[in-house]
């Protein structure tokens, strides 16, 4: 199901996600909400937290980018080593129509579960190593405004609110056949 996402400044994005004990249905139920609206959006990550959850579950999907690699979801992920740096215009579906040039490292080894509740290990780079990195900012409560100048993140803030204002107070669309 396609969820409503969260915009930033929102203080559930600032918060720490709560680890899960285990994977039963429920966390497959916001796995599947979690892919239906980053592709709906379209993303190529999105975060639980982000929905509004406050559970380490994120999903990511970079196959645009990457043939070879295929939709992952990952619960509890950990990052167990980085190495090398780079940097990437990253955007996030909470901060529609910015886009800032980030730095994060090159590659990165991910430890978590999976769907089934599987442990995995991933080592990946590219897209997906950042991706993953920054979602997994996002169960800390961080966005990828946070590595950038505090100048940078105030003049955002300042058009996201203007943002969320507009979207606040813009009409509702014309309800279509039955309304009363
Ligand atoms: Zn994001």
């Amino acid at each position: 199901m396609v969820r409503d996402i969260l915009l930033w400044p929102h203080p559930l994005l600032s918060q720490v996600a709560a680890p899960v004990d285990a994977v039963d249905a429920s966390v497959q139920a916001l796995i599947g909400d979690l892919f239906d609206t980053m592709y709906a959006a379209p993303g190529v990550g999105l975060a639980a937290p982000q929905l509004g959850v406050l559970r380490q579950v994120i999903v990511l999907d970079t196959r645009a980018r990457q043939p070879e690699s295929c939709p992952i979801a990952m619960v509890n992920p950990r990052l167990v080593a980085l190495a090398g740096t780079t940097t990437y215009r990253e955007g996030c579906l909470s901060i529609p129509g910015e886009a800032e040039e980030v730095e994060r490292a090159e590659r990165v080894s991910v430890e978590y579960l999976d769907e089934l509740g599987q442990p995995q290990r991933l080592d990946c780079e590219g897209l997906l190593a950042i991706a993953v990195q920054h979602e997994t900012d996002h169960l800390v409560g961080r966005v990828y405004l946070d590595h950038l100048s505090p100048l940078t993140r105030a003049l955002i803030r300042q058009r996201m609110r203007r943002r969320k204002r507009e979207r606040a107070s813009a009409r509702p669309a014309a309800p279509v056949g039955e309304a009363l």
